[in-house]
């Protein structure tokens, strides 16, 4: 038996702008790039996009330090009570958001403890950063904090966490959450490209190439970027030029996957389109998956069972899935009720169940934090 077409290829749209991180996504796969906004898919699955912890805590952070009201910025240095009660606020907001998009409430309080008070600590670090910035320059200052830039054709964007602006001076800072000391070289050469692409866009929006350029990592320690205004022209053309052929090929094959993606142990990892995507089960499975990001599409096999321990346990008649190879059924477990409350006990439906925890010979496999468990009547796919 096939496995039903949970994502329309046809409904594939190419991009109008890229990013630097998209082009990173690109550079992988198109079709995870294209995932899900360029993609359309069966309307329950919108919500199998899922959040590990550190993606969670990297999107908190990015808003807090994008929406702090400059009152509390400015006060930072002193009483520090505003700012983290301002932090814990917009820490449960999008906790509450995501919760609500994905439908599953266990991301309502993900951050309770250790995870959010990282979180402050790193934005004490940035503000303590922005702050002796602040004093260091004086005069006629303009600051753009998590600002858009777009190049003139509007082809490609991109948003740097800070920019300061002094008459023709102008310097770019972006902040990480990880410890700069134990980054790997790529990772060191991706920060410096998405850096040039920053003084590219700022060049183009001013007229004027910045001449300074700073990283800060976990702990607020920093890193100079020496800035040089070609490889800035390179990097810019060169997302330019991918974003033609992206759209090239996008158009030329809106009837097949083949051109469209590139399975593999790197780019399927962590693609959240994996339980979805037909070029993934046609490849026959090469691909080596983490422990934490395995899959299963099937049909339920008799009733759900209770552990004492807590959740429902589910047997699944597998069509595809990435481990549990030597089984005709497979078990889930953990799947608690609050946090799949749309999944019911019904024998025989179609069930996606992704971000599940296991090793590739294991025929059972448990639910973790990010695990999204989806149950699919076939008649209403693509209504
Ligand atoms: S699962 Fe793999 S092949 Fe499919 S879209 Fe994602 S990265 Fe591409």
């Amino acid at each position: 038996m096939e496995v039903p077409a949970l994502l329309d290829i046809q409904g594939v749209e190419g991009l109008s702008r890229i990013s630097y991180w998209q082009y990173i996504r690109f550079n992988k796969c198109i079709l995870s790039g294209l995932y899900p906004r360029n993609v359309r898919v069966d309307r329950r699955f919108t919500s199998t996009e899922t959040y590990g912890i550190r993606q969670l805590s990297g999107i908190v952070f990015h808003k807090i330090l994008e929406e702090m009201p400059a009152e509390i910025s400015k006060n930072a240095k002193g009483d520090k009570s505003d700012l983290e009660k301002y932090c814990f606020d917009k820490i449960r907001e999008v906790e509450k958001k995501i919760s609500l998009e994905t439908g599953d409430v266990r991301y309502e309080g993900a951050l309770d403890g250790g995870e959010g008070s990282k979180i402050i600590k790193s934005i004490k670090s940035v503000l303590d950063v922005r702050i002796k910035n602040h004093q260091a320059e004086s005069g006629d200052i303009s600051r753009y904090p998590e600002k858009m830039f777009y190049s003139k054709d509007g082809t490609v964007c991109g948003k740097p966490d800070l920019v300061v602006k002094k008459g023709d001076w102008i310097k770019v800072l972006d902040y990480k959450l990880v410890d700069l000391e134990r980054i790997t070289s790529d990772q060191l050469s991706d920060y410096k490209n998405q850096i040039h692409l920053y003084s590219y866009l700022l060049k183009d929006n001013f007229g004027i190439y910045p001449k300074e350029a700073e990283i800060i990592g976990l702990s607020g320690k920093k890193l100079e970027i020496e800035l040089n205004e070609q490889n800035s022209d390179e990097v810019y053309l060169r997302l330019k030029v991918y974003l033609d052929q992206v759209n090239r090929v996008v158009e030329r094959n809106q009837h097949s996957f083949r051109n469209l993606c590139s399975p593999g142990d790197d780019p399927c990892s962590y693609c959240q389109a994996k339980p979805l995507c037909p070029a993934l089960r046609e490849s026959n499975v090469n691909v080596n998956l983490p422990k934490k990001s395995h899959f299963v599409v099937g049909y339920q096999h008799g009733q759900f069972r209770y552990s004492r321990r807590g959740g429902a346990i589910i047997s699944i008649k597998p069509m595809f899935r990435t481990f549990g190879f030597s089984s005709e059924l497979i078990t889930l477990s953990k799947i608690q009720k609050e946090r799949f409350p749309s999944l019911t006990n019904s024998p025989g439906q179609l069930i996606v169940a992704t971000n599940f925890i296991a090793n590739q010979g294991d025929v059972a496999a448990m639910a973790g934090f990010d695990s999204r468990i989806v149950a699919i009547e076939e008649s209403n796919l693509h209504e």
